[in-house]
């Protein structure tokens, strides 16, 4: 099946090392091979990969999963940009998504493992959630003798279980299913950005107000989901007939830290709600897992488990189109959470 053609795509993208990783004497755990294929706890090359070294040191015996080759829709390395990984992600699924299909893209990833930066970027290198939108308008416009077309943008937060609004903050909100609108959050503010800069006006509002700053490594935005909605409602100009209307949503999601959800289990056992671990993402991954298990076949998708999923119920499965986005940092100071991601990346290919 070519690429487009799948409902979900799983890239992963490899974070350049931070100061602290370069000056760890420890080594990098990923090398990254080409567009497609990476080896995570590469041999210790005698003729050595450039830039594979580092500290230089070794970091004693191997541990687990040591040599191990994965292949991905696509694999980002370090040198990425913002543009490239927009170009390979949510850019594919735009056609799908003025077609009329939900969409959904996730950063998936342990804190630290460059989530943020992907979706929302920072100041002067917007992420997807920006490039996205701007390149939507653009598209849309181009259509304007055709169709009349009506963008509105939500952003919002699930923390502890509790969704709030990003852009008009006020008491948790509450989620309802609407037999005709489909996946309704009370109360939830809409917004209809003039420019592409008011646009990053509005998603740098949305970041301040989220339960802490979302660069801040300890912080308890490591167990928020950010959830940034583009909603895209679309008539035919034609005179005469009749005008179909035609409503799809896109949602571009900066998922809490995977970290805690990373027990090992397996295949096809449902993950158990601990003390701590984020139940959200936890019923996001049940969910996948489920939803790959299926694979058409008539099986129970476990939607109702959290608020995310409760959420994202018509933008999973069925026609949706889905991209995941594992991010990882490239240092063995991680190894644990690079591991971790890239196996469930891994699995989440089934889909
Ligand atoms: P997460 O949201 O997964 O916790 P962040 O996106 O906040 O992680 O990234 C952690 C740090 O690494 C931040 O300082 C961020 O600016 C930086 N970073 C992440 N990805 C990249 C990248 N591709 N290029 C440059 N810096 C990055
Ligand atoms: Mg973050």
């Amino acid at each position: 099946m070519a690429v487009e053609d799948s409902t979900l795509q799983v890239v992963v993208r490899v974070r350049p090392p931070t100061p602290r990783e370069l000056d760890s004497q420890r080594r990098p755990v990923v090398q990254v091979v080409d567009e497609r294929v990476l080896v995570f706890n590469p041999e210790e090359p005698d003729g050595g990969f450039p830039g594979l070294k580092w500290g230089g040191t070794h970091d004693g015996p191997k541990k687990k999963g040591k040599d191990l080759t994965f292949v991905f829709d696509r694999v980002f390395g370090e040198a990425a940009t913002q543009q490239d990984v927009f170009q390979h992600t949510t850019h594919s699924v735009l056609d799908s998504f003025l077609q009329g299909y939900n969409c959904s893209v996730f950063a998936y990833g342990a804190t630290g493992a460059g989530k943020t930066h992907t979706m929302l970027g920072r100041e002067g290198d917007p992420g997807i959630m920006y490039l996205t939108t701007v390149e939507l308008y653009r598209r849309l416009e181009a259509r304007q003798q055709e169709k009349h077309f009506e963008v509105l943008i939500s952003y919002q937060e699930v923390y502890n279980e509790q969704i709030h609004d990003l852009l008009e903050p006020k008491g948790p909100l509450a989620i309802r299913e609407d037999p005709d609108k489909g996946v309704v959050v009370q109360g939830l503010s809409f917004h209809q950005p003039a420019s592409a800069e008011q646009l990053l006006e509005i998603l740098t509002r949305g970041n301040r107000n989220r339960t802490q700053h979302p660069t801040d490594a300890n912080a308890t935005s490591s167990r928020s989901h950010a959830i940034f909605q583009i909603f895209v409602k679309q008539q035919d100009r034609v005179p005469g007939l009749t005008q179909a209307v035609q409503v799809a949503k896109m949602s571009l999601i900066d998922l809490a830290g995977s970290e805690r959800a990373s027990s090992t289990h397996a295949k096809g056992e449902r993950l158990r709600e601990g003390a701590n671990i984020n139940r959200s993402l936890l019923a996001l991954i049940n969910v996948l897992n489920a939803l790959a298990d299926a694979k058409g076949r008539k099986t129970h998708v476990p939607y109702r488990d959290s608020k995310l999923t409760r959420l994202l119920k018509d933008s999973l499965g069925g026609n949706c189109r889905t991209v995941m986005i594992a991010a990882i940092s490239p240092s063995s100071l991680t190894y644990e959470d690079t591991y971790n991601t890239l196996k469930y990346a891994d699995r989440a290919k089934e889909i």
